[in-house]
């Protein structure tokens, strides 16, 4: 894989830290992922503890840090202003940015309201658009941001996850 942008010769991914710095992110979903991945906690917590540190990750944390991330799990589709500009701080303090589950990969099924006709907007479905400002299209991650890796499945699958973690622990040498 190419080094992301941010990246310069004398910065690339290395043994500067002996831990993978890692945030979690959810955004319009259901956030079965995130629960698929704290159940993985039941098996491999003990395992990832010594390699990863998780920086943010408010399903299990209060105090959360996005400052210095080696990679940014992120589910959930991009359905207001406010969520892209979140996203883009994201991608601006992480080195690498994996999507998560099929609404963050393809943005369905959150994308789901994109093909309403007028018909089918009924007075609920605008005022739910109104009161919380969102925006005109429902958009995957990489229509916002631009995205390294992806871990697809509604929810995602699991196997990928841990095969997308163990390549990205062995390219920060954390693991050989
Ligand atoms: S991809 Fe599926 S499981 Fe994941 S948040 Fe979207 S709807 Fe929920």
């Amino acid at each position: 894989m190419e080094p992301p942008a941010q990246f310069t010769s004398t910065n690339q991914p290395s043994a500067t830290h002996s831990k993978l710095i890692v945030g979690w992110f959810s955004f319009t979903c259901s956030e079965d992922s995130t629960i698929l991945f704290t159940e993985l906690l039941n098996d491999h917590f003990d395992e990832w503890k010594k390699l990863v540190e998780f920086r943010y990750l408010k399903a299990l944390k209060t105090r959360n840090s996005l400052e210095g991330l080696d990679v940014a799990f992120i589910e959930g589709a991009i359905s207001s202003e406010k969520q892209a500009a979140e996203v883009k701080k994201i991608r601006d303090n992480a080195k690498y940015i994996v999507a998560v589950g099929a609404c963050a990969c393809t943005g369905m099924p959150s994308a789901s309201r994109n093909d309403f006709t007028s018909e089918e907007v009924t007075g609920k479905i605008a005022w739910y658009m109104s009161r919380f400002d969102y925006s005109q299209k429902v958009r995957k991650l990489e229509d916002v941001i631009k995205v390294d890796d992806k871990v697809e499945g509604c929810p995602m699958n699991a196997t990928t996850f841990i095969e997308v973690l163990g390549k990205y622990l062995k390219l920060f040498n954390i693991v050989t």
